[in-house]
């Protein structure tokens, strides 16, 4: 039995619920939460206001990413990820990050580099961490693995309403649902730490679970592995 409190990793699709589920999931247990897709996020950020041309981000040398000091600070229940000394939110959000993100993050001297940060805000435990590897790659003891997904047209619809306040029409769904299926695709197919269930996950899907519901299945699953 270990004596640090537990890791549970969340992976999933893109807007599979992964960020929220994980934040409350944190806060009920009193467990800090990592947004992991925010540190690949940050980085292709700091790339495109670096105005390094996109055609030279393959060939970028890990030690090279060095320079945008690129770094998790714990802040209450969450991790904020900071370019220096600039705590980075929205600008992780745009429209241009979110387009540029999946190439970057298929780049194994991208996933290396981070790949510390991660595991450093781990090191304690007690931490619920979402992406897409944290169960394969990042967290590989993790003590609850759990793989979210929801059906693609459900998972467009919430996150263009979570974006834009109003529910979608029949175009803009249809044009959600290609952008995100593009990235699961890229994430999903990619060599280096694809998209997929980690062996030992339990699957929720979520399409038709309320969000309430969806966050007390993973309570009771982290409560029927850890308190044996
Ligand atoms: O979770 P989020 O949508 O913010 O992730 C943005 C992108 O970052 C993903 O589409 C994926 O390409 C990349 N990512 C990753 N591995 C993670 C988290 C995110 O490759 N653990």
């Amino acid at each position: 039995m270990n004596s640090r409190p537990p890791i549970i990793t969340l992976d999933g699709p893109a807007g599979s619920g992964k960020s929220t589920t994980a934040r409350e999931v944190a806060r009920r247990l009193g467990f800090r939460h990592l947004d992991s897709g925010a540190l690949y996020r940050a980085l292709t950020f700091a790339l495109l206001t670096s105005g390094t041309p996109e055609e030279d981000w393959p060939e970028l040398p890990r030690k090279d990413f060095d320079r945008f000091h690129i770094w998790l600070r714990p802040e209450g229940p969450r991790f904020e990820v900071l370019l220096g000394e600039r705590v980075l939110t929205d600008e992780l959000r745009t429209p241009e990050v979110t387009a540029k993100v999946s190439p970057l993050s298929a780049l194994p001297a991208v996933r290396e580099w981070l790949l510390d940060a991660q595991r450093q805000a781990g090191r304690e435990g007690g931490l619920v961490a979402d992406g897409r590897d944290m169960g394969t790659v990042v967290f590989p003891n993790a003590e609850v693995k759990i793989y979210l997904t929801a059906d693609l047209r459900e998972r467009a619809f919430r996150r263009f309403l979570e974006r834009s306040g109003t529910e979608p029409s029949d175009a803009e769904l249809t044009l959600e649902a290609g952008k995100i299926q593009e990235r699961d695709e890229r994430d999903s197919s990619r060599v280096f730490a694809p998209l997929k269930k980690a062996p030992g996950a339990i699957e929720v899907d979520t399409s038709f679970l309320s969000f309430e519901a969806q966050v007390q299945v993973i309570i009771d699953h982290v409560k029927s592995l850890t308190e044996r």
